[in-house]
């Protein structure tokens, strides 16, 4: 029997092994309206204050408020919009609208809900005191304030916050560009007809829009045949020109699976086997400094190794400084029973229930070849090694992949 030279490691020394090797990528300056999903590599000072200036919060009369005329004469109306260069004396008032600068003398806003106009005079409903509905300059920023930092996340608060500041091109890492090679001679396209011994790739496509999800940037390196030639051609030009390389198949033991031979000559294999059900022979490596990942052909056994392996590392290259899923604990719906010889990551389906606990239910057969069971599943659920089975009631950690499911309460209850 022929025994794979690499050393059989545990799952989170794999991960911590690849998360060593993997560097975020240099800073680029991007218009901030493409920065959207991206991390921050620079600090964002405010070089204003917000508001800019006095404004008043609400639809309303700026007044002064130790004024005790029963009645004050409007004096005029200032809109958003402009400084007006009306200013306000005892016995008058201002009409003022949400967002305008207050004007010169007044040093509060009575709401217009709180207030009567009668003949081109205003009678107040309430005692004002001095700052009701004025946002002073600089409420919500100061000058020089630092408004985002480095490692952010831009989403949508973000990017508003951008615009509210002036940045309109800002320095953010890159993502990760990531050259998927599956390799494999069965293999055809998901348009053709599989002749006798052939199947249709689904690696391929599941792998770059894994990319995608993951926030990097999928590049399309096309299919390789199990040819040695090929392989290294391949391989070569996508170390060359990707800041990853992403591999499916050709990783186990057999004689045309060359993808780990060439990665050893070319470069450095860091494990070459993990104590993980699916993705045994998942396979990391460096050549040349960039991160080459080497999944397993079978469906499923790909796109586990890609969340588990994967993700957290093109997460950092992004920038991103949490890269793992959280992690949940679960209580099983359902007696599981597995292989103890490795840790297994099941697929499942995560429930918040009414009463606030979590519950989890496999989906279904968990072969490595049955990517139905990633269909609708928001958990990876760890079985560790060494017990066998784990009966329902039992509390395991899940990996949540995507939204907890809320218990849905009958509409009409
Ligand atoms: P391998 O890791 O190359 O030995 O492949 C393991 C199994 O996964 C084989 O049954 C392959 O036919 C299947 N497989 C490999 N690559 C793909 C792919 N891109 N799409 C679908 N199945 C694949
Ligand atoms: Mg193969």
């Amino acid at each position: 029997m022929r025994e794979s030279p690499y050393p059989m490691i545990p799952v989170e020394t794999a991960i911590t092994i690849i998360l060593q090797h993997v560097r975020p990528l240099s800073p680029v300056t991007v218009g901030f309206m493409e920065a959207l999903g991206l991390v921050l590599a620079e600090d964002v000072y405010a070089s204003e204050a917000m508001p800019p200036f006095a404004a008043s919060a609400v639809d309303g009369y700026a007044v002064i408020a130790a004024d005790t005329s029963p009645m004050r004469r409007i004096i005029g109306a200032q809109p958003a919009g402009s400084m007006g260069m009306l200013a306000v004396t005892p016995g008058n008032a201002v009409h003022v609208m949400t967002g305008a600068p207050i004007p010169a003398g007044a040093d509060a806003v009575v709401m217009v809900e709180h207030a009567s106009e009668e003949n081109g005079y205003v009678r107040l409903h309430v005692q004002p005191a001095v700052g009701d509905n004025i946002r002073p300059a600089g409420q919500d920023i100061a000058v020089g304030q630092l408004v985002l930092s480095r490692g952010t996340l831009l989403g949508a608060a973000e990017i508003g916050l951008l615009a509210t500041v002036g940045r309109t091109r800002v320095n953010v890492h890159p993502r990760p560009r990531v050259a998927v090679l599956p390799t494999g001679d069965e293999l055809v396209d998901p348009k053709d007809q599989p002749k006798p011994g052939q199947i249709r790739d689904a690696n391929r496509y599941s792998l770059l829009s894994a990319v995608r999800e993951a926030g990097g940037q999928p590049l399309d390196w096309g299919r390789v045949p199990d040819r040695a030639e090929a392989v290294q051609e391949a391989l070569e030009s996508a170390v060359r020109q990707a800041d990853a390389v992403l591999t499916s198949g050709g990783v186990s033991m057999g004689e045309l699976d060359l993808v780990k031979p060439y990665l050893a000559k070319r470069g450095t294999v860091h494990f070459g086997r993990v104590r993980a059900r699916p993705g045994k022979p998942v396979t990391f490596a460096t050549v040349e400094g960039v991160p080459v990942f080497a999944m397993p052909g079978f469906p499923v056994s790909a796109l586990v190794s890609f969340e588990v392996y994967v993700r957290p590392a093109l997460l950092k290259m992004a920038g991103h400084t949490y890269v793992h899923r959280p992690r949940q604990r679960v209580i099983l719906e359902h007696t599981i029973r597995h292989e103890p010889d490795r840790t297994e990551f099941q697929r499942a389906i995560v429930t918040r229930r009414a009463d606030g606990h979590y519950t989890a239910r496999t989906t279904g057969y968990q072969g490595s070849g049955r990517l139905l069971s990633m269909v609708g599943a928001n958990a990876l659920l760890v079985l560790p090694a060494e017990q066998e089975t784990f009966p329902a009631g039992s509390e395991l950690e899940a990996w949540l992949i995507a939204p907890v499911r809320e218990e849905e309460t009958p509409a009409n209850s």
